[in-house]
């Protein structure tokens, strides 16, 4: 299986059609991280009237046009969330599931997170928290674990803990958490109940790009860049929502096209 690229595009959106798009016609070996096509801020807007170039259309539809471009683009389509991008040297490993490709360039294009991180999930995570069952289920075989999330995928991430003989303990998403311990959580709270586990498991649809990749500078809650669509971390660029507002669509495809032009640029910089 291929898993070095030129440059991973992080994201199924707008930013990160309008990225992969581009970086095909500049003859680069691209993957894109996607998820789901509805989780996209996108695909809730109800009536689009101010694209260009198109009729007025559902979030949806438009949704579908920009997925199925990327679909035909030639770039590998790695179905998933990203989970953390680990910079080594001139290229950036990136962790899906289980699975980890490598990379010289890197494009966030993830939107916005609108869940915000449970108390004590930031200071936890990696350290008794996890985003990934089939990653690091194996450390907690045989004992007790909390699987917080809702869905096919949190569900699927239970059944594997269980299946490697951990103890289950399943929370849906939607209710107010916290994680507490020491120098590892050790307890989650919720409704007023302390549960002691060894290893809580949090599976949501997106991993807030504040926690993907190490040493990104922030201004405002959104990843800082420059003209360039540059970040503070050399070879890493950002697009659309997450770089902060306006959150409009044109905003974001322009700033896809500006990211990988400047993501080719960098990778021909390397090579001189
Ligand atoms: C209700 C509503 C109505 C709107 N109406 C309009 C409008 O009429 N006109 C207009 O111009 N704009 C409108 N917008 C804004 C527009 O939808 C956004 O600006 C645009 O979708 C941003 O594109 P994006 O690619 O940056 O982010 P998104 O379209 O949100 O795409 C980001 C994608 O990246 C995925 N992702 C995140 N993290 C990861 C990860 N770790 N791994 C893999 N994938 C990940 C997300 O799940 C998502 O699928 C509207 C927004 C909303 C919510």
């Amino acid at each position: 299986m291929d898993t070095m690229f030129d440059v991973i595009v992080i994201g199924g959106g707008a930013a990160a059609a309008s990225a992969v798009m581009t970086l095909k016609n500049r003859g680069k070996t691209v993957a894109a991280v996607c998820n789901r096509a509805e989780t996209s801020s996108l695909y809730k807007a109800e009536w689009v009237t101010n694209y260009p170039g198109l009729p007025p259309m559902s979030g949806a539809e438009l949704t579908a046009l920009f997925r199925r471009q990327l679909e035909e683009s030639g770039a590998k389509i790695i179905t998933g969330r990203a989970l953390s991008v680990m910079p080594m040297g001139t290229s950036f490993g990136v962790a899906v599931g289980s699975e980890y490709y490598m990379c010289t360039a890197l494009i966030l294009a993830a939107g916005i997170t609108r869940e915000k991180l449970y108390p004590g999930e930031g200071e936890y995570l990696g350290m008794g928290v996890s985003y990934c069952a089939t990653c690091d289920g194996m450390l907690y075989r045989g004992k007790t674990v909390a699987v917080v999330g809702s869905g096919e995928e949190a569900r699927h991430d239970a059944d594997f803990l269980e299946g490697i003989g951990c103890r289950v303990l399943r929370f849906e998403q939607n209710g107010k958490y916290e994680i507490r311990g020491g120098i590892k959580a050790d307890t989650l709270v919720f409704a007023g109940q302390e549960h002691k586990v060894d290893g809580i498991f949090i599976i949501k649809d997106t991993v807030s790009v504040t926690k993907l990749v190490p040493g990104l500078v922030y201004e405002n809650g959104a990843v800082a860049v420059d003209r360039r669509m540059a970040t503070s971390v050399p070879g890493v660029f950002a697009a659309g929502d997450c770089t902060g507002k306006p959150f409009q669509l044109a905003k974001a495809v322009g700033e896809g096209n500006v990211a990988a032009l400047s993501a080719v640029d960098y990778i021909a910089g390397l090579k001189k």
